[in-house]
Parts: structure tokens; sequence; C-alpha cells
């Protein structure tokens, strides 16, 4: 039996979509219906403290206004009782440990500085792939049986082993995530369940065979493999596209976000097809920003000419 493919655009729904999360939604769906593939959109709401349901029912419209259509669409705050499941599968085999660090130690483990006069203790933090402070690990040894109940964030100890992985599009994703990026905090200190838990058990239930996703994300990928080990579930492919950048403060680019969101574009661009062309002429698939449709996209898309490099919006 041929397994079909299955692809997912996962978004958090914590802002506006804009034309970063467009440009993911309509790679993600080309990558699988240029395969005949089955294409989720799964719409991660977890993080209670910055979603809004007006954010998810716009990030539905804005797919539909640029003419994607999705097999299922998931709603990731009612798979709580699969999340919890795969903390308990954890706890038993003793992965899991209460964090009670503090703030500043969380940030790598930087000593409080000494009483008056003292010398200035060294700086041991450590940068992790993803730009921040890769955690040291410090309290593996407060394990928790009971996750539910213990007081602090509840992080699962990896394997110390190194994961070697180049994903499809040829990005070096090799790392040891225990010691580069820490154990990753699965359950917060608020009670929210974490992305890299979340993702993980998300993904093998849907079966998703092909994960495509900004790159951004892809100093995560590491962890999230040493999950998917931990709980018995296979690795799906990956691949890690460009990022839409904007110039911010002092001139430096920066992840495109709030500046341009989907209440604008829908007034900028007259119909779905006319952002479509945008963003298709940005990904390298059109020479000119003429409109066209999703559909239209399918019959010669090819990874080998999407844009390869970060691109600023203009
Ligand atoms: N929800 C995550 C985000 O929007 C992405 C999840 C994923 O694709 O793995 O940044
Ligand atoms: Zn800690």
């Amino acid at each position: 039996m041929v397994v079909a493919r299955t692809g997912r655009f996962a978004p958090s729904t914590t802002g506006e979509a804009h034309p970063g999360t467009l440009l993911s939604a309509l790679l993600v769906w080309l990558d699988m219906r240029s395969r005949d593939g089955r294409v989720l959109l799964r719409l991660e709401d977890l993080d209670i403290t910055r979603v809004k349901p007006a954010w998810s029912k716009q990030l539905v419209e804005a797919c539909a206004f640029l003419g994607l259509d999705w097999d299922a669409v998931v709603t990731q705050s009612d798979r709580r009782a699969a999340h919890e499941a795969a903390l308990d599968r954890l706890a038993d085999a003793g992965r899991l440990y209460a964090c009670t660090c503090s703030r500043a130690r969380r940030s790598g483990g930087r000593p409080a500085a000494t009483a008056a006069g003292g010398p200035a203790p060294p700086d041991n933090r450590r940068r992790a792939p993803d730009g921040g402070w890769a955690y040291d690990n410090t309290c593996r040894a407060q394990v928790v049986a009971e996750w539910r109940t213990a007081a602090g964030a509840i992080r699962c100890r990896l394997p110390d082993e190194r994961v070697v992985l180049v994903d499809d599009g040829g990005l070096e994703l090799s790392q040891t995530p225990a010691y580069e990026m820490g154990d990753p905090v699965v359950r917060r200190r608020d009670g929210v369940i974490a992305y890299q838990l979340a993702v993980v058990v998300d993904d093998a239930d849907a079966a998703i065979t092909d994960i495509v996703r900004g790159r951004d994300i892809a100093p995560s990928t590491a962890t999230q493999v040493l999950l998917q080990r931990l709980l018995g579930l296979p690795t799906p492919h990956y691949r890690h596209h460009f990022l839409i950048l904007e110039r911010a403060e002092g001139d430096k680019l920066a992840k495109l976000h709030g500046s341009m969101p989907f209440s604008k574009l829908r007034v900028d661009y007259p119909d779905g097809a006319a952002l479509c062309g945008k963003l298709a002429q940005l990904a390298g698939l059109r020479d000119t920003a003429a409109p066209c449709t999703p559909r239209e996209l399918v019959a010669d898309f090819d990874w080998a000419r999407v844009t390869a490099t970060d691109v600023v919006w203009r």
C-alpha cells in the first residue's frame, strides 16, 4: 500500500496573518498538491496568553482568500488529551523534571551577582542555535512523576546524542540538542503545553509525512526529532523555506510581522489572485506579479525554483 503524503500548515494564532504566514501556507499547499498529497491546516492556539479566537478565524479566511483549500482543519487546543498522554509516557520513562530556575538562571545559568564588592561572576552563558540562551539542564535531578501537580516549568531530559540531519532543501540541521539548546520545556509554568511537545504529538497523530515551514524554526528541528525518538514516533521529512523580511529599526532586517497585517493586505490587493501573484513572484515561481491562483502554480511547481535566500517585502 502506498501511504499518501500528508503535509500541514501550522500557524500560531497569536496575531493577524501577514505575507510571511501566507507565503508559508502557499508553499506547504503547493508541496502537497503538486505530489497528490493531503494537506491540513492546524491552528496552533495553545498559548492562552497570546492567542485570540479572532486571529484563528482570520487565518482560515486569509487562506481561503488566497485560494487554498484543506483536507482537514485541526484546532490544537482540542488535542489536550493526546498532549497529556504523551507527557504521561515521558513521565513513566523518568524523563520529566521540574525546572524551578529563576528567569536569570533559565537564560543560561549565570550566577547571581555576589554581595557588595565581590568580583563579577563569570559569564558562563552559551548562545543557542536559535539566538537565545541555551538552558544548562541544572534541574535534571528534580524528576517528577506527577507532572500535573508539579510546580514550575516541566522539562524533558533529552538523550545526550547528536542528531545528524539535513533537510530536503539541503539545510544542515545537525545538533546535539541537550547541550546546544538544553532540555526543552514541555509544559510551561503557567500550565500551557509547550510548542515542542505539541508539535511532535500532533504531527504524528495526523500522520504527517512532510513538514514545510519557515527557516526561523529550523533550530528546533533536532530537539523535535529527539522527542519523536523518546515517544517512539516516526520522523517526517523536513524542509525550511526562506523568510520575508522588512527593514526594522536602525535599518536592520527582521522577519516581517505586524506592519503588513492581513486586514491591510485585503485593502491593498483587490482579490486573492493578485496577492497570490505577488507571493509567487517573491518565491521565484513567476517572473511577474501577474494575478494567478494557487491551482495554476501546481503544474510546474518545483522546489528547485523557489527562492533560496530571504527577501525583503516591497
Ligand atoms: N506554530 C509555529 C509558528 O507559527 C510553527 C509550527 C511548525 O510549523 O512547526 O511559528
Ligand atoms: Zn531549571
